[in-house]
């Protein structure tokens, strides 16, 4: 299937791109679809069944929420976040659930929101909704929240001619070895093919134009974090600190290597921590390539864009092309989710996305930029999925200020060499599916195991 790099990079809301923003665009697309069949007026009660997990992780991930939101007719990309919790505190206290934002019907939620122990077979992330009148059952159908917000319903597993399918790209790759024939017998860069290819969906202006949003969006969201203190909701009492941070940085003055170590890199750590405390306080966020993850590319090109006084838009759009590039070897070749592979599929994914982004535009020869996405892949191989009561928070928030500062160390290491390196990116993604597949369930966004349980106190 062609992936455009506006399929990796979405805007949304927090706390997770395969928790909160794919079961929002499902549970939206329920509701339309109830309505351009008719059926919307007859429609008496909803039944909401999360599988997987989707339950195991979903109160803390904000799964059922955002299910309630979408069956209300609102998408992840346009709802102001700040009505998210007067509409669901509003729902659960008059029981009424507004379909399609327009159709009244009772909603019990201890009733009608199943939070199932069991899960569907193709995919751990697995919903469905079926919507009934007085006699029976209307209308039903099973989503699959893959990752990174994307959704795959019932019926395309058994016809999966997307539309997407059509478009023919003028430099179709599957592998990175593919992706450097390309850009060799082209004689463009990686950044350049990828523009390219973009060109199959939409004119190159609208792919600028659409990518500069994104950054835009991407500031908004470090901004937000920079500006909003207090406690992260959930329950863990855990304490933003991006702002704080932020006003010591700023008195600290120029990055330098003397009075605290590395300071520049303090600089990336805030960046990622101010996106990802936004994520888990259910923020306007950009998936890059999920949520959880998604501190990761704007801290690295926030970085770029702080120190580098050349900077400009066109550097933008290079980085982001670039990383898309890898993020679509990723999401073909293994996955992004964290329920199918672990942590080493989110975090792993973006840390290998920015380092080919900031790779680009430090002037890298597509080999070299090969060689720093694989650095910075193969060093979160095995990293599980475990975050503490199901939140998107620890260690999620720290282990994306960790990833980017990793992505900037890769590049660097691939700068001084001249792309020629031991194992290729692709043996790496095989590995990171390989080592998914052989992952234990506990370790993938279940919640049941590593520093999840280590928490809980006896
Ligand atoms: S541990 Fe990693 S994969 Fe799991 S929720 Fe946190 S960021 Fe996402």
């Amino acid at each position: 299937m062609a992936i455009s790099v506006f399929d990796l990079f979405k805007i949304g809301i927090g706390p997770s791109s395969s928790h909160t923003v794919g079961p929002m665009r499902a549970a939206a697309s329920f509701a339309q679809a109830l309505r351009e069949q008719g059926l919307l007026t007859q429609v008496q009660r909803i039944e909401v069944r999360l599988y997987g997990s989707l339950s195991a992780t979903g109160v803390g991930h904000a799964t059922d929420r955002a299910c309630l939101l979408g069956l209300m007719g609102q998408w992840p990309d346009r709802i102001d976040p700040a009505t998210i919790e007067p509409r669901i505190h509003q729902l659960l206290q008059e029981q009424c659930l507004m379909l399609d934002g327009s159709h009244p019907l009772t909603f019990q939620y201890a009733r009608d929101m199943l939070l199932l122990d069991e899960s569907l077979p193709y995919h751990p992330n697995a919903m469905t909704l079926q919507a009934m009148d007085g006699q029976g059952s209307l209308f039903q159908q099973t989503y699959y929240s893959i990752g990174g917000g994307f959704i795959v319903e019932q019926g395309e597993l058994d016809a999966p001619q997307a539309e997407a399918n059509a478009v023919h790209l003028p430099y179709e790759f599957s592998s990175g070895a593919e992706l450097l024939a390309l850009c060799k017998a082209n004689q463009l860069s990686v950044a350049q093919l990828m523009l390219a290819n973009e060109c199959a969906w939409r004119p190159e202006t609208e792919v600028r134009e659409g990518l500069l949003r994104i950054w835009a969006a991407m500031r908004e969201c470090v901004d937000n974090g920079l500006r909003n203190e207090g406690i992260l909701p959930g329950g863990l009492n855990v304490k933003r600190r991006a702002a704080r941070l932020h006003r010591s940085l700023q008195e600290a003055g120029q990055p330098n290597v003397i009075g605290s170590t590395l300071s520049a890199m303090e600089w990336v750590n805030l960046f990622a921590l101010a996106v990802n405390e936004e994520n888990a306080a259910g923020g306007r966020m950009v998936t890059a390539p999920t949520n959880g993850a998604a501190g990761i590319i704007p801290a690295v090109l926030h970085y770029y864009m702080k120190f580098n006084p050349s900077a400009c838009d066109d550097d933008v759009v290079a980085f982001l092309l670039a990383a898309a590039a890898v993020g679509i070897l990723c999401k073909k070749n293994a996955s992004i989710s964290g329920a199918e592979v672990g942590c080493q599929g989110e975090v792993g994914s973006a840390c290998s996305m920015a380092a080919a982004g900031l790779a680009e535009v430090l002037g890298a020869t597509p080999p070299q930029l090969e060689n720093a996405a694989e650095i910075a892949l193969e060093h979160n191989l095995g990293l599980t999925c475990d975050p503490v009561g199901g939140l998107v928070q620890v260690p999620c928030i720290e282990r994306n200020a960790i990833a980017a500062v990793k992505a900037i160390n890769a590049v660097q290491m691939a700068l001084r060499g001249d792309g020629e390196h031991f194992i290729s990116l692709d043996r790496v993604i095989r590995t990171l599916r390989d080592t998914g597949a052989d992952m234990h369930a506990n370790y993938k966004e279940t919640s049941r195991g590593g520093l999840a349980v280590a928490f809980v106190e006896c």
